[in-house]
Formats: C-alpha cells, sequence, structure tokens
C-alpha cells in the first residue's frame, strides 16, 4: 500500500511511524511533514488546505491510503475532494468535519442522538451572555464557536474575564461546568461501524499542576490504569455509536477519526468535546501501543469495512508521551533556535523523539519552528518506566528557553488517578 499523511506535527510523525512499521505499507509520503518523518517518509510540500493540491499529490503518487492528520484541511473539505477523485482517505467529509468545526453543531447532534454532555447555551450577544453566565454560575465555561486548535477555550472563576473572552469572539457556546478527570477516547468509524482505540489522557495547562494557560497538550500516557472497567464499552454505546449513527441519518455519515474528550463526573460520564481528528498528543501514545497494523485498518474505514474488524491488538505495557515546548509557548514562541541531543535522546532504550515543530535549518541541523518542538515518547513495561524513559531522554535534548512539564503521568504511576 503507497500511502500519505498529511499534516507535519507530533501527531503525524507518530502516524507516519505506526505506518512505517506496517508491513503492507511499502511507499510512505508525508505533506508537508517535518525533518523527523523524512527519515521515514517522502516530504512534500504543498498548501495542505488546498483539496486540489493534495489531490493531484495523492494522485500523482499513486496513494491508496491518504490519512489526514490536522483539522484545518478537513474542515476545508480536503476529504470530499479526495473522496470525490475516488482516492481513499481517513477523515471524514467536511460536512461531518463540523462535529468540531462548530461546538454549537455538536451540541446539537449530541442532543438528537441523546449523548451525555455539558448543558449549554449559544450566544451571539452580551445580553445573552450575561443571562448564560448567570444561569451555569462559576466556574464559567467559555468557548469560542469556531476552531481554535484547543485554545479558544476560557474556564474561570473571574465573570469579567469570562465576559471579556465571550466579547473578543463574537459567537460563543457557554456551558455548565464539569467536574472530574478527562480521558480522550478515539473510535475508527467507516460510517456505520466503530472500533474503539485505547484511552487516553492529556495534559492541557502550560505548567506542573495543571497551572498556567491552555495548549494544544503537553503531555500524554495510556493506558488509564484509574480508568473504571468497562468504560470504554459504555462509551462506545452511550457516546460514539449514537453519535455516529446520528450523522448516517443526517445524510453525512462519519467516516475517520472520531474523537471523544470526556469527563467522569460525579453523575456520570460527559462529552467535553468532539474532535474530527487524532488527537495530539494522545496519537503518540495510542499508537506506540499499538499492534494491529495501522494502514489496513485505516483503509477499512473508508471502505465501510470496519465491521469486519474484531477487537484490535495492542502491545502490553505503556507509553507516556512530553511535549517539549519553545520559549513563550502558548504565546509567541521563540523559533529558529537549534535543536541538539536528538541523537542522544534517540538512543534512550525504550523511548524516541517525534518531531512537532521543527524545520530543518541547512542540511544536517534541526532548529525549532513552532510552538510545540517535539514529543518525546517513552514506552515500557508500566507508565513508571515509560515516564522514567521519557524524561532520560527529555533530559537529553538541548533548546535554549525549552520547556516541558514534569508531571506527565506523574499520579497515574504512582497508582493516583
Ligand atoms: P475543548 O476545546 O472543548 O476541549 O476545551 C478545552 C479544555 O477546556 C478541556 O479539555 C477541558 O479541560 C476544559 N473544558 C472544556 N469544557 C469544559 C466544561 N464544561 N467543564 C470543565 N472544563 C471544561
Amino acid at each position: 500500500m503507497k500511502a500519505l499523511v498529511i499534516g507535519g506535527g507530533g501527531r503525524e510523525h507518530a502516524l507516519v511511524r505506526a505506518l512505517s512499521l506496517d508491513p503492507g505499507v511499502t511507499s510512505l509520503h508525508c505533506a508537508p511533514g517535518n525533518p523527523g518523518t523524512s527519515e521515514l517518509a517522502e516530504n512534500h510540500v504543498i498548501n495542505v488546505t488546498d483539496g486540489l493540491a493534495v489531490t493531484e499529490l495523492a494522485a500523482r503518487i499513486g496513494a491508496e491510503l491518504v490519512v489526514v492528520g490536522p483539522e484545518a484541511p478537513l474542515v476545508a473539505g480536503v476529504a470530499d475532494e479526495l473522496r470525490r477523485r475516488g482516492i481513499p482517505v481517513f477523515g471524514p467529509d467536511r460536512a461531518a468535519a463540523r462535529i468540531e468545526g462548530s461546538k454549537a453543531f455538536a451540541k446539537e447532534v449530541m442532543a438528537a442522538a441523546g449523548v451525555p454532555t455539558a448543558e449549554a447555551r449559544v450566544c451571539r450577544t452580551a445580553a445573552q451572555v450575561s443571562e448564560a453566565l448567570d444561569l451555569f454560575g462559576p466556574p464559567y465555561v467559555v468557548k469560542d464557536d469556531g476552531l481554535a486548535a484547543g485554545k479558544g477555550v476560557v474556564v474561570t472563576e473571574d465573570r469579567a474575564l469570562a465576559e471579556r473572552h465571550a466579547h473578543e469572539c463574537g459567537r460563543v457556546v457557554i456551558e455548565e461546568y464539569l467536574d472530574g478527570p478527562e480521558l480522550s477516547l478515539f473510535a475508527l468509524s467507516d460510517g456505520r461501524n466503530t472500533v474503539p482505540l485505547l484511552p487516553a489522557q492529556d495534559f492541557k495547562r502550560a505548567y506542573d499542576g495543571d497551572r498556567g494557560p491552555n495548549t494544544g497538550g503537553m503531555g500524554a500516557y495510556a493506558p488509564l490504569p484509574w480508568a473504571p472497567p468497562g468504560l470504554v464499552d459504555e462509551v462506545m454505546e452511550t457516546v460514539v455509536r449514537p453519535t455516529v449513527a446520528e450523522m448516517d441519518r443526517r445524510g453525512t455519515p462519519y467516516q475517520g477519526l472520531l474523537y471523544a474528550g470526556l469527563a467522569l463526573t460525579s453523575r456520570g460520564v460527559r462529552v467535553v468535546e468532539f474532535n474530527a481528528r487524532f488527537g495530539d498528543p494522545e496519537t503518540q501514545v495510542v499508537l506506540d501501543r499499538l499492534a494491529t497494523p495501522l494502514g489496513a485498518l485505516l483503509q477499512a474505514a473508508d471502505t465501510g469495512n470496519l465491521g469486519g474488524v474484531s477487537a484490535l491488538e495492542w502491545r502490553p505495557g505503556a507509553a507516556v508521551t512530553v511535549v517539549v515546548a519553545a520559549e513563550n509557548y502558548p504565546g509567541d514562541p521563540v523559533r529558529g533556535d537549534l535543536v541538539g541531543g536528538l541523537a542522544e535522546a534517540n538512543a534512550v532504550e525504550g523511548a524516541y523523539v517525534l518531531h512537532a515543530g521543527t524545520a530543518w535549518s541547512g542540511a544536517h541541523d534541526v532548529k525549532a519552528n513552532g510552538g510545540r518542538v517535539l514529543s518525546v515518547v517513552g514506552s515500557g513495561a508500566d507508565l513508571a518506566e515509560a515516564r522514567e524513559r521519557a524524561y532520560e531522554a527529555v533530559g537529553r535534548i538541548e533548546l535554549r528557553g525549552s520547556f516541558h512539564r514534569t508531571d506527565i503521568a506523574e499520579r497515574a504511576a504512582l497508582g493516583r488517578g
């Protein structure tokens, strides 16, 4: 199988790596990719939100599977264009990707499908905002209705800040606060049939102890030793299958990955958000554990053949990923500094470095070129070992001003959720 991965972050490096380990994948391409993917795949520089450019590239290399990583190309209709040309693609059409592109739409689908989620109001005016904030009370949860790369959400006790964020966004969703631990469950869907991947947890805040601003994600681990038994089945039953069935009923079948961000509240499981693609950095740890070859699996989702896939195989043990972020992330990150220690980090047993915001500096050196620069993965017999290996490798990375969280998977490794 010839495969093309769209995107250039840590998630895409993880996808390329997993596909490179699939014996059925004979040729691997990535657009635009990054210096990390270039070691496993041929990188192509194109505008990935341009459906015609992506289709042209896919046709030229004879791609038999295109995997779309980020949300922007999906919301721009890149998967529609590929399907129109008969090129197999893993990723929902534009109409189905609205489940991520519009939080108001996601709420509407969940209401119609009877999926448990936070009570919410869609607000456009200051009066509506004020009324909704009164209704739900603090802590206030205010979400930009459009795509904001996980950074459009403000959760705060500060009423003035909540109002200011709503004013800056325009159309917002204001909702009840959900307590309890969060987790992510990814499910593959072929439009009708669904298969769950391993639940994972990510760390959204920039600094240790869940302090600081929200980010795209500073680390993740899988599996979740604290997750109640039967959780995956329950989420498939109450969240994933009803949502996929509702999308099918609307004539916009959901083919690709449905990412359910969940809160285990005192009143049961609630959906925090849906995403229409693999999560970053959870993908890095979930794919590290996957033993089933990835290529055929993703192709089955496009051809309506997931019904024939029984349970997936997972490697025993655990994985932890720690993101190395550039100075000043998630503000305006410092770019251009050289990244050292990559070979040394990759030499740590059970650990490897996935590139995210990196670029070539000359022919051999790598420089920081984004907020989340690297996603370092440690894999081991249990979370404690995986963690140790990830941090050993992180310690070997040299990047001026960079920072990382030191508490990724710490509580879980100690047996506390
Ligand atoms: P979202 O972009 O909807 O995933 O929100 C980003 C993050 O904000 C989530 O991962 C949660 O940590 C937090 N969040 C979102 N909605 C809620 C809510 N209703 N209650 C508590 N926290 C929330």
